[in-house]
């Protein structure tokens, strides 16, 4: 009988694709093979392999003599192993998209395109030699060589000659330098191992973590975890733990647990760069036998780790997202840290939650899986309350600190005693002046990037909006731009209005620019440092920006959200936010739930050393259930509020939801285009499925496209997915003008 395989290509929406194995051809699932694909060759993975015709083949009625042949098997020994084929399967079929793009998704790039010159970059990096850090005073220093020096010893490990250059120390005074042996040039991979960075952030305290006692409450989360290990079955738990009650500690100690048992670990983190105590921890703890997986890395290196990890050199793997593909065997125990944070979704094909096929991973794998989090996100809390879950809680701080106190600043009364132009409030402007006299530090948060997010003319009102997208253009003042954060359109910010030629235009609302420009006036001499998107261009930055802040160089750190994630700075004892209003207009069902969890992680960062901390949260709404719990550090009631607003409005995780969303040039083609969409899914599903739409998207507009969406909302999440399909199977000719989302984590 003829041999057939089922082949996974890289290509978008496509199923399984059927190849004979001419006789003679040996070939195992989990191989890459060299396949005819429409007028092409291409490399594909076998995903099956058949004695006969496969079923798929037998329903489409497809002729076995028009079933190609295999070109060429690539591996005598599959490269794609058994639970990675299993879980990219469950992934294409759970998410509605091609198999080959969950595939792609678990793999290096390297995997389908194994000619690709391995793309390791370098750039050159001034590093100080020991002269200048000798404490002697170095005669005859120009201004900028004396500031590169400065620098450079804040520095020990380089600045990047680009970065010097971006910031006003060209190559003439990196030169000189050189010349006088105060500096060395080396050629460093661009992607530098973030495990380097964080390790010389922490050394000092990874090394005392060895022997905290710890406390009663991670004691019992321990023992249970562990002996929940020990079973070697399916088990998943939601560890619920206050910030700063020591759930990495917690973590660390059961990994330990789970390769003693000769099991192997998972840990994922919302964002390596802005988890660097995480993997520190690791690192330090399980030296070479740990792997870090995530996006930042080139495509050699990740390369590298992926077949150190295929080989069995790695007991444990550190990584976002993707990592949940890691090709580990053996694996006991997969940890979610930061389990409700909104990067775990994947916002390109296949869109996965990583937190959720982690859990299945764990299921196929007969391992536990831990759910951690201060904020859980409401399906894990869900899942926990009916029992699918374990649920254990961490209620205090370690060593019994206090959670920071918050105080609400209700900007109304600010505006009304001190005028519309109020940035900084009079009650965190005082709190500020006392940190800085103290010696301590102040995180400032405002969850919104550039200088002003719009502009206008005082004279005719005209607004300037971006061409492709339903938003206004955002104000960048050192670049003196005017940029769309959704297409990354911009142009030079205009002199004056463009159709009257007034010349008073108005920044209308604040950025983190404009905070960092506030705050440098009020406090000229604290040392200052902004964390955001336009500030950490290149990954490796952000490291470094938090490095300074961890060793105390810097006494405010102002940013957007990126500051709020699991960061243990134990010289925070202040946390100020600008504006909690940020993000709690957006027509998103997740917009009060993110605000919440926004507020309390930030809070969070406050306190976690020796001296208590304080926050305070400014905003226009001091009555909003998520700002009222926020302060007052209420999960439970924050929870119960905003699962009844889920249950009235037939929200997950009450009803299971998948997002259509359709593209068009013209609002009302891409109406019709949801408008048949749904239809497929009406007749195919019936009344097992509730359809909310078509409507316009709330984001109409975006990189010059109509958008419309459709909501499928079901009890019964299998039906629903079903009827999806059978409507994109049907119009497979407009895929391109269509987004399927399966529970989605945005719905703008
Ligand atoms: P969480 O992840 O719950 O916010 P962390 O795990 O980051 O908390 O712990 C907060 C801080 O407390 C870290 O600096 C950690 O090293 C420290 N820590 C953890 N457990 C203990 C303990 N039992 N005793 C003293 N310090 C601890
Ligand atoms: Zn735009």
């Amino acid at each position: 009988m003829a041999q057939y395989v089922s082949v996974a290509v890289p290509v978008p929406h496509l199923g399984r694709l059927t190849y004979r194995v001419p006789p003679g051809m040996r070939v195992a699932r989990g191989a890459r093979v060299r396949v005819p694909f429409r007028a092409r060759r291409m490399l594909g993975a076998v995903v099956e392999v058949h004695e006969g015709l496969p079923p798929e083949t037998i329903v489409a009625g497809l002729d076995a003599s028009r079933i190609k042949d295999l070109v060429a098997v690539l591996d005598d020994d599959p490269l794609l192993p058994e639970p990675v084929i299993a879980l990219a399967s469950w992934v294409a079929d759970y998410y509605l998209s091609g198999i080959g793009e969950a595939v792609a998704t678990a793999v290096p790039a390297m995997f389908f395109s194994p000619s690709r010159d391995v793309d390791f970059k370098y750039s050159r990096v001034a590093v100080p030699t020991a002269a200048a850090h000798a404490d002697a005073f170095v005669p005859k220093l120009g201004p900028r060589q004396r500031m590169l020096i400065e620098r450079l010893r804040a520095e020990p490990l380089g600045v990047a000659t680009a970065t010097l250059a971006d910031d006003g120390i060209g190559s003439s005074v990196v030169a000189a330098l050189v010349d006088r042996g105060l500096v060395t040039i080396e050629r460093v991979r661009t992607n530098r191992d973030p495990f380097a960075v964080a390790v010389a952030i922490d050394e000092a305290r990874e090394a005392a973590k060895a022997d905290v006692v710890l406390s009663d409450e991670q004691r019992e989360a321990l023992d249970r975890l562990t002996s929940l290990a020990r079973a070697s079955r399916f088990s998943a738990t939601l560890v619920q733990g206050v910030t700063g009650s020591g759930k990495t500690e917690v973590y660390r100690r059961l990994a330990r647990e789970v390769c003693a048992l000769g099991r192997r670990v998972l840990i994922l983190v919302p964002e390596i760069a802005l988890t660097p105590a995480v993997a520190a921890t690791f690192r330090h703890t399980f030296g070479e036998r740990v792997a870090i997986l995530h996006s930042a890395l080139s495509d050699g290196e990740r390369h590298d780790q992926w077949h150190r990890i295929r080989r069995g050199d790695i007991d444990v793997v550190v990584g976002t997202r993707s990592a949940v593909f890691a090709p580990l065997d053996r694996l006991g125990l997969i940890v979610v840290d930061e389990e409700h944070d909104g990067s775990y979704k994947q916002e390109t094909a296949p869109r996965y939650n990583g937190r959720d096929v982690a859990v299945v991973r764990a299921r196929d794998a007969g391992a536990l899986v831990v759910l951690g989090s201060a904020t859980p996100s409401l399906e894990s809390l869900q899942n926990a309350l009916s029992g699918r879950y374990e649920h254990l809680r961490l209620l205090r701080r370690v060593q019994d600190r206090p959670l920071a106190s918050v105080t609400i600043v209700d900007m109304r009364a600010e505006y009304a005693a001190r005028g519309p132009e109020v940035i900084v409030s009079e009650a965190l402007h005082g709190a500020l002046t006392e940190r800085l006299a103290r010696g301590e530090q102040a995180i400032v948060l405002l969850n919104r990037r550039g200088f002003s997010p719009s502009l206008f003319c005082r004279q005719c009102g005209e607004s300037f909006a971006c061409p492709n997208c339903s938003v206004s253009l955002t104000y960048h003042k050192r670049q003196h731009r005017l940029r769309c954060h959704y297409c990354d359109f911009a142009k030079p910010a205009p002199p004056a209005c463009p159709s009257c030629h007034g010349d008073v235009l108005e920044y209308q609302g604040v950025g983190t620019e404009r905070v960092e420009e506030e705050i440098t006036r009020l406090f000229p001499a604290a040392r200052l440092a902004r964390v955001d998107r336009d500030t950490v261009r290149r990954r490796g930055e952000i490291v470094d920006v938090l490095g300074r802040f961890a060793r105390r160089e810097v006494d405010i750190l102002v940013g957007t959200q990126m500051l709020a994630k699991g960061h243990d700075f134990h010289g925070v004892t202040l946390v100020g936010v600008i504006s909690a209003d940020v993000g709690l207009g957006m027509a998103d069902f997740r917009a009060s739930e993110r605000t919440f969890q926004l507020l309390t992680q930030v809070a969070g960062r406050a306190g976690r050393g020796e001296i208590p901390g304080d926050a305070f949260v400014q905003t226009l709404f001091p009555e909003h259930a998520a700002i009222v719990h926020a302060v007052t550090q209420d999960y439970d009631g924050f929870a119960a509020h905003e699962m009844e607003f889920r249950r009235d409005m037939r929200y997950p995780p009450f009803v299971s939801m998948i997002a259509v969303t359709t593209r068009a040039r013209t609002m009302p083609e891409a109406l019709d285009i949801a408008r048949e969409c749904a239809r497929h899914v009406k007749r195919h599903a019936g009344d097992a499925v509730r359809l909310v739409g078509p409507a316009p998207a709330p984001l109409q507009q975006l990189r010059g496209q109509f958008r419309a969406q459709v909501f499928v909302k079901s009890v019964d999440r299998a039906a629903a997915r079903r009827a999806v399909r059978v409507a994109i199977e049907a119009m497979r000719d407009r895929l391109r003008d269509i987004t399927v989302d399966v529970d989605p984590h945005t719905v703008l």
